[in-house]
Order: C-alpha cells, then sequence, then structure tokens
C-alpha cells in the first residue's frame, strides 16, 4: 500500500510535476507566471499544454475541460476528449496552448445578470495558472477564470483574483514606509473550516424537501436533540469514518491539505479543515471538498448535506473563513512583531481591518447572504446578522491605551507612543477565543464566521479583501511623503481607533442585550435578510469601493445584485412548491389514513362493546380533522401567493414578497402539519422523522 506522502497530490499538476516534465526554460517561464503575475509565451504556453496532457494521459484521463465558478455558485465544466483522428485511421491524444489558455463554452444558460445580451451568448474561460490543474476522474480539469467577450466577469473568481491584486498593491505601499524593501508581493491565505451533515441515503430518498432542496420543510423536534452536547468532538461512527478517511484520500490525491475532522455540536454534523493556502486556491480547493463530499457519500449509502439549515431547532452548518495576509518572504502582517517598528506595523494593519469591517459591514454580511444562510444567522447559534469584531481583552486594552494616550497596564508598564518609546510585546490571546463573534481576531488571522457552509468563499474573500485594500489606501496617501512618519503613524492608528471602536465587541453576540446595544447605541447595521442585503451591494459607496479598486465594473455589481435575488427567489419558490406538492400528496393522505383507522377502530370496538364511549379515539379524529382544517387553508394561502407571484416581474419586488409573505406562509403550513406528525402513528407518518434522520447513521 503506498503511503500518504507518495500519494499526496498525484492528481495535481503541480511544482513537482512541472519540475519534473517540462524543460527548465519552459519551468521558469511557467514559474515567472506564477509568481510573478507575468504574462505566459505562447510557445511556452504549447509546451505546457503537451507535458500536461502527456501526464494527464498517463494517469488514465481521456477528456479535459475549462473549470469554472459561475455565478450560480457551484462549479461547472463542459469536457472535450483528447482525442483526433490519425490517417492511418487511429486516433493521437492531442492538446495545445491555444486550448489551454483560452476556452469557449456555450454559456448562455449561465446567468449572467443582464450582462450578456442573449445573442452574445458566448464567454470565454482564460487559464489562471496560479491554480495547479488536476485529474477529477477521467477529466484534466483546468481552473480558469470566465468572462464574457466584452470583459465583464461571470464568475467568482475574476474579482477575487483581482481583489488579490487590489490588496497586494496597497499592502506593499505601506510595507515600503515601513522600510521592507525585500518584499515582492503580498497575499491573502485562507483556511476554510467546513460543516456538513451526512444523512441515511434511503431515508433521504424517501423526503422529497432533501431531496430538491437540501433541508428538511417539515418534521417535529424529537425528543433527544442536541441538549446533551455529547457530539460534539464525540466518537465518530464507523460509518461516518470510513468515508471521512475515504474523503482525506481523494482529497490529498488532489492535493488539498485536508486536516482535521470531527463531529460538530449537532447529531449528525461534522467539520472538515483544510490547512490554509492562498486565497485562490483555498476557494477552487474549497469548491472541489464541497463536490467531492458529495459525491464520495452517495458511494458509503450517505447524503451529505450542506445546506446551512437542514434541520429547524438544529444547529445550522456555517463555514469559518480564517483570513489573514503574508509577505512572499512568510512575514504574517497580523502576527505581533518582536521589535517596536514591526509592531506598529502589526498594529497599522490590524487597524486597516478593523476600519474595513466598520466602514463595509453591509458589505461583507452581503457577500454571505443566500437564503439558505438567511435561516442561520441571527438564530442563536451562528453569529449574528450584525457584524462586530472580537479582539480579546488584551489587544481591546492595548488600542484603548494608544487611544488615551496612556500607559498600558500589561506585563510591562509602557506608555503607548508608537515609534518614540517601546510597544509592549503582546502575549497571543489563544485562549478566550469567544465563538459568537462573527469576525475574531485569533491570534495571527480573522475569522469570519458568517459563511453558509454551501457558500463560494469567494464572494466573502473579494469585500473583505477590497475592503482592507481602501483602508490601507487611505493610509498610505495620509503617510506617503510625511516628514514626521511616526507622528503621523501615531495620529493615524488614534484616529482609526477613535473612529471605529464601535465595530469591537467582546460579549457574547448571542444575547438580545448586544442587538440592542449594536444596532441604538453604536449604529451597527442589522441585515436580516438576503434582500435587505443586496440594498447595500448597489449603494454608491459600495460601487465607488469595488469600481475605484477594479474589482468590478458598476454591470458587473449590478449583475451581481441580480443573480442573487434571482437565486433567493427560485430557492424559496422551490420550497414552498415542494413544500405544497408534499402536503397534498403525502401529509394529507397519511393524516386521512390513520383517521380512518382510528375511526374504524373505534367502530369495530363498538360492534363489540355497544355503549363504548370512545373519548381517546374521538378526540384524536377531531384534532386531526381540525389540523387538516388548518393544514388545507394554510396550503390553499400558500398556494394563491405562489400564482400571483409569476406575475411579480420586477426582480426586487418578487424578493420581497418571497421574504414577506411566502416564507411566513410556509412557516405557518409547517405548523400543523408538524404537529400531525406528533400524533400521528409512525407506521402511517409518510417519511423518517428527524428522529431517524438525525440518529440513523450507525
Ligand atoms: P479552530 O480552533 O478555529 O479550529 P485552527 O487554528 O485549527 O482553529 O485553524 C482553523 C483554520 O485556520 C485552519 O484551516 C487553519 O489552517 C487556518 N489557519 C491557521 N493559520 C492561518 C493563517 N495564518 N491564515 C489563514 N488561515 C489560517
Ligand atoms: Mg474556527
Amino acid at each position: 500500500m503506498s503511503t500518504v506522502p507518495e500519494t499526496f497530490g498525484e492528481l495535481v499538476f503541480d511544482d513537482r510535476v512541472m519540475k519534473a516534465k517540462l524543460s527548465s526554460k519552459v519551468y521558469n517561464a511557467m514559474k515567472k507566471t506564477i509568481d510573478e503575475g507575468q504574462k505566459l509565451d505562447p510557445a511556452v504556453a504549447d509546451a505546457v499544454a503537451i507535458a500536461m496532457k502527456d501526464w494527464a494521459v498517463e494517469k488514465g484521463a481521456t477528456h479535459f475541460t475549462h473549470w469554472f465558478q459561475p455565478l450560480t455558485g457551484i462549479t461547472a465544466e463542459k469536457h472535450d476528449s483528447f482525442i483526433n483522428p490519425s490517417p492511418d485511421g487511429g486516433v493521437i491524444m492531442e492538446f495545445s496552448g491555444k486550448e489551454l489558455v483560452k476556452g469557449e463554452p456555450d454559456a448562455s444558460s449561465f446567468p449572467s445578470g443582464g450582462l450578456r445580451a442573449t445573442f452574445e451568448a458566448r464567454g470565454y474561460t482564460a487559464w489562471d495558472p496560479t491554480s495547479y490543474a488536476f485529474i477529477n476522474g477521467k477529466t484534466l480539469c483546468i481552473p480558469t477564470a470566465f468572462c464574457s467577450y466584452s470583459g465583464e466577469a461571470l464568475d467568482k473568481k475574476t474579482p477575487l483574483l483581482r481583489s488579490m491584486q487590489a490588496l497586494d498593491k496597497q499592502a506593499m505601499r505601506i510595507l515600503k514606509l515601513f522600510g521592507n524593501t525585500d518584499v515582492a508581493c503580498v497575499r491573502t491565505s485562507v483556511g476554510p473550516e467546513q460543516e456538513y451533515f451526512l444523512v441515511d441515503a434511503e431515508m433521504a430518498a424517501k423526503r422529497p424537501d432533501l431531496l430538491f432542496t437540501g433541508r428538511t420543510l417539515f418534521g417535529a423536534k424529537p425528543p433527544k436533540g442536541q441538549e446533551l452536547d455529547d457530539h460534539y468532538f464525540g466518537v465518530i461512527k464507523s460509518k461516518v469514518q470510513a468515508y471521512m478517511n475515504e474523503l482525506n484520500e481523494e482529497l490529498w490525491k488532489l492535493g488539498i491539505l485536508a486536516k482535521t475532522e470531527h463531529n460538530e455540536v449537532a447529531p449528525a454534523q461534522h467539520e472538515l479543515a483544510p490547512i490554509y493556502a492562498t486565497t485562490n486556491i483555498a476557494t477552487d480547493h474549497n469548491q472541489l471538498t464541497m463536490e467531492i463530499m458529495q459525491r464520495l457519500a452517495k458511494k458509503h449509502g450517505l447524503v451529505c448535506l450542506l445546506h446551512e439549515k437542514p434541520f429547524a431547532g438544529v444547529n445550522g452548518s456555517g463555514k469559518h473563513n480564517n483570513w489573514s495576509l503574508a509577505t512572499n518572504t512568510g512575514v504574517n502582517l497580523l502576527t505581533p512583531g518582536e521589535t517596536p517598528y514591526e509592531n506598529a506595523q502589526f498594529l497599522l494593519f490590524l487597524c486597516a481591518v478593523i476600519k474595513a469591517v466598520d466602514d463595509y459591514q453591509g458589505l461583507l454580511r452581503a457577500a454571505v447572504a443566500t437564503a439558505g444562510n438567511d435561516h442561520r444567522l441571527g438564530a442563536n447559534e451562528a453569529p449574528p446578522a450584525v457584524i462586530s469584531m472580537f479582539l480579546g481583552d488584551e489587544l481591546t486594552e492595548v488600542l484603548r491605551a494608544i487611544e488615551e494616550d496612556r500607559p498600558y497596564d500589561g506585563a510591562e508598564k509602557t506608555v503607548m507612543k508608537l515609534g518614540v518609546s517601546v510597544l509592549p510585546k503582546f502575549v497571543r490571546d489563544t485562549t478566550d477565543r469567544n465563538r459568537t463573534s462573527p469576525f475574531a481576531f485569533t491570534g495571527n488571522k480573522f475569522e469570519f464566521r458568517m459563511l453558509g457552509s454551501s457558500n463560494s468563499i469567494a464572494c466573502a474573500n473579494i469585500m473583505l479583501n477590497t475592503a482592507v485594500a481602501e483602508s490601507l489606501k487611505q493610509y498610505a496617501d495620509k503617510l506617503e511623503g510625511q516628514k514626521d512618519f511616526e507622528g503621523a503613524l501615531n495620529a493615524l492608528i488614534k484616529k482609526t481607533i477613535k473612529d471605529h471602536k464601535r465595530i469591537i465587541f467582546n460579549g457574547n453576540g448571542y444575547d438580545d442585550e448586544w442587538i440592542k446595544e449594536a444596532t441604538e447605541k453604536r449604529g451597527l447595521l442589522n441585515l436580516r435578510t438576503t434582500p435587505d442585503t443586496q440594498e447595500v451591494i448597489i449603494e454608491q459607496k459600495s460601487i465607488d469601493l469595488l469600481t475605484s479598486h477594479k474589482v468590478m465594473s458598476e454591470a458587473e455589481i449590478r449583475s451581481r445584485y441580480e443573480i442573487t435575488l434571482e437565486n433567493y427567489v427560485k430557492i424559496v419558490s422551490i420550497e414552498a412548491t415542494t413544500m405544497i406538492d408534499m402536503t397534498k400528496k403525502l401529509i394529507l393522505p397519511a393524516i386521512e389514513k390513520y383517521s380512518k383507522s382510528v375511526a374504524d377502530s373505534l367502530i369495530s370496538k363498538r360492534s363489540v362493546v355497544p355503549d363504548l364511549a370512545g373519548g381517546y379515539e374521538t378526540k384524536k379524529v377531531a384534532r386531526l380533522s381540525e389540523l387538516e382544517e388548518q393544514i388545507d387553508s394554510a396550503l390553499n394561502t400558500l398556494e394563491s401567493t405562489m400564482t400571483d407571484l409569476k406575475a411579480v416581474e420586477d426582480i426586487t419586488e418578487a424578493s420581497h414578497v418571497i421574504r414577506d409573505t411566502v416564507l411566513p406562509q410556509m412557516a405557518q403550513l409547517r405548523i400543523p402539519c408538524d404537529e400531525a406528525e406528533t400524533i400521528t402513528a409512525k407506521e402511517y407518518w409518510p417519511m423518517p422523522t428527524y428522529d431517524d434522520l438525525l440518529f440513523g447513521v450507525r
């Protein structure tokens, strides 16, 4: 059997393979492109294409695809085979630099939010050489960006790469001011912790809601939920362990550094975290991870649910986006330094993030908005919809001392004058990790915890990178050319703390009092639903930010607004229709059948004991009848709303109908259905219940 180091990355055309398969001239040119973003010579592209194809064919690949991430959130690919007929009637396997660099998928069915006129259906895909090609099944997958012919991004990767560039540019200006002449570039890294549920496949097959929407639309609470907290970090069941083992192996072969796996808080909930990587690569890897998780689950007789809220009343699933920025020389800019100068630099980057999160709270919230995540944020388990930052007591105290120009009462008493006297050495605060904070500093990185488990991490990182780039730009504009650099720096940090301290909150984010204080006293945004958040995306302030850093054009921003709302409307509409269908075809007939059996039983008992009171049976049948009435009425209301919705053409208006009418009516329909479940005999209930699903995997 081969060992992990032997198989790690065996399906990836990575640096090791390139070194072995490319001439040193081609290899060096490739390296320059990967490391410094230099343009690739067509001759080099040809040589790389041939080597890539030979390597892939050796590994059994027959096809290639430009692998991209359209705005729908899933990845897309169209496979082309390498074969070309040869004159002797056989075939040869061919692949050119041109095919590697650029593809033209017929992309008319991908959403573009009005960016592409329909007559101009084609977009093109462009190779992202910084993310390695890999083999999936029999296909060589080439990570690409996806654009329209007029150059607008039709995917999530293009703006992500642009945001990384924007941040690099501004961070380099700052680093220069601190005299870091050896640094060539600054990159952001991300380690996404991925939560998911596993349920038994045979049971899931009996639930149209799980199949069509990824979440349960009905279901009474089980007698045992997560009260005992006995699942978190608990022993992993053997079926799940077998799945995790194979998942790790598959991911490792693809060069994905799957590192930790454990049970999560809710029953049937688990987590997988990789070791962090450069953001665009981490994004590609996370998309692949989600894909493989779902595919492998089937093989193990399981279904992997990536929905943010598969079960009402049970913890939902998120994705923690651990984010930091580092130089190409390996210095993490969010690590407190050893010398006063390093610490001053650290504080400036820290302040840049604080300012960015405060200035662009709405954009960050909007970046994680989906119909699924709306169920999670603010639901007393996940971070609230209000964004605040946790810095820990010590760092908060350091900032306060700087703001107030007074000594810092840390380990050593020091006056907090930057560059003038010595800054204290901060002890890294890793013990007190506030789990309720949406945006927490965890020693050398920030953890943005609002992402939903099914979100692409691209969106959140696009906004985060750009917002931080903007803070740094403003800082660099102020500091460049200053005679008294230290004085100006000190003033800048003080001003940032003063202006933005409202975003810092180290307390319990689940507390209702906090939401009150945040919104009423501190003026922080509380954007509860997707339609609320999307208003922010098209505000002038957001457009200015994204266009000035060349991350998105105004047309691209508007297209994303449309697509997010379109998705929201579509997803909830499918849920509503599924509910209607399940109620009519499964739930009402089941109640009918069970009522009849209770009634029949009374009749047959009375044939033996004619004057039997029959209180129990009568009450039960009466209650079930009442519930049927309620269900029928809620059903009719929802059905007529769905009919009316079809006539609403404006997407913003449609999203408001969903938020204000459809979702509350769905909740209304669910109540009597769930009650009926609790008084109907299990053998009559037409689908597996919450107990079955949550405790059914052994
Ligand atoms: P937790 O207690 O939240 O699980 P960990 O320290 O295990 O925290 O890290 C969680 C994730 O953060 C992992 O994916 C890890 O690789 C990532 N991570 C660690 N350091 C950094 C960093 N400097 N930048 C980005 N991500 C990081
Ligand atoms: Mg974490």
